[in-house]
């Protein structure tokens, strides 16, 4: 008797290491599969809280013609998925809402004049300096400082207020009510500059003893404050998201100038998107798996960016 139950007993002892060994066999493969390394990762997901930040001309626009067409698809997803795209550019705010309504983005914070101007949210009414805040020197001051400058030191440039709208019209290809718009500046001064290299490094050095910063954009050259900052502009935004969302977003941005670097730097993942600058677009992290550099120039190449990065969330 006692012989057959501790036969009994050793097979069911047998039998349970048969199978843990089999879990422990299925558990190792199952492992093997998930961690399979794949040739690229899908590392955001419209199903997640998720911001885009993106540069508008030469990125999200066609730097000659402002046609956005090619990015209409992603444009109606990531509205029909509430997932907030904001507009990030050198340009007024007054002409960045206006081509919001054109895109379908309206309401949604946007970052004008390279980051010294924030426009919040359209339901942020309970947050301080709504619904715009003016970062650093305004372009009142900012102007007198120009002024100034050209008098004493003859430094040639032409800004935006010393022009009529057709000149603009004729610098950008907008329309009249548009270029307009393009004038309304806040908290920075636009120009072109007609003097030589070495006279432009002069120019930039004095501006930084005024606690000013000379930045170079896709057409023209802008004047602010030394503390502001595209990147600054969107660290603001995420913070407010995180905190009516109580998570910090995922952040993706898309640019393709140099002065789209700094907003790119501070992104989780980042599109750089094909340009014609000669300058490139040097950032601090360029890990392939956060990085995606694009075939394609403008709107064409802004959709092929969120293609790479949200391909498996497509339907
Ligand atoms: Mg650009």
């Amino acid at each position: 008797m006692d012989e057959r139950v501790n036969a009994h007993r050793l097979d069911v002892v047998w039998d349970a290491r048969n199978r843990y060994q089999k879990n422990i066999f299925f558990t190792v493969s199952l492992l093997r599969v998930v961690c399979q390394p794949e040739k690229r990762i899908a590392m955001l997901s419209v199903n997640e809280p998720l911001l885009i930040f993106t540069d508008l001309d030469g990125t999200l626009l066609d730097s000659h013609t402002y046609d956005w067409q090619p990015a209409a698809p992603w444009l109606y997803r990531l509205r029909e998925r509430n997932i907030p795209l904001i507009l990030c550019s050198s340009k007024t705010a007054a002409e960045m809402l206006h081509l919001q309504q054109t895109l379908g983005l309206q309401g949604l914070p946007l970052i004008a004049e390279n980051g010294a101007v924030v426009q919040l949210d359209a339901h942020w009414q309970t947050q301080p300096h709504y619904p715009r805040r003016i970062n650093g020197i305004s372009h009142s001051e900012i102007h007198i400082v120009l002024n100034s400058l050209r008098e004493k030191m003859h430094f040639k440039f032409t800004t935006f207020d010393d022009v009529d709208e057709q000149t603009i019209v004729d610098w950008t290809g907008l329309n009249r009510t548009q270029a307009a718009l393009t004038r309304l500046h806040e908290a920075s001064v636009s120009l072109i500059w007609r003097d030589s290299d070495e006279r432009m490094t002069l120019f930039a050095d004095q501006l930084e003893q005024m606690g000013l910063q000379f930045v170079h954009g896709a057409r023209f050259w802008h004047v602010l404050d030394a503390s502001v900052g595209k990147d600054q502009a969107a660290n603001e935004l995420i913070a407010i998201y995180q905190q009516l969302w109580q998570k910090r977003p995922a952040t993706l941005g898309l640019g393709d100038g140099p002065n789209d670097a700094p907003l790119l730097d501070v992104m989780d993942y980042a599109v750089v998107v094909k340009g014609l600058n000669r300058e490139g677009v040097h950032l601090q992290h360029i890990e392939p798996s956060r990085v995606y550099r694009t075939q394609h120039e403008g709107p064409e190449g802004w959709r092929e960016g969120l293609d790479y990065f949200l391909s498996s969330d497509k339907g």
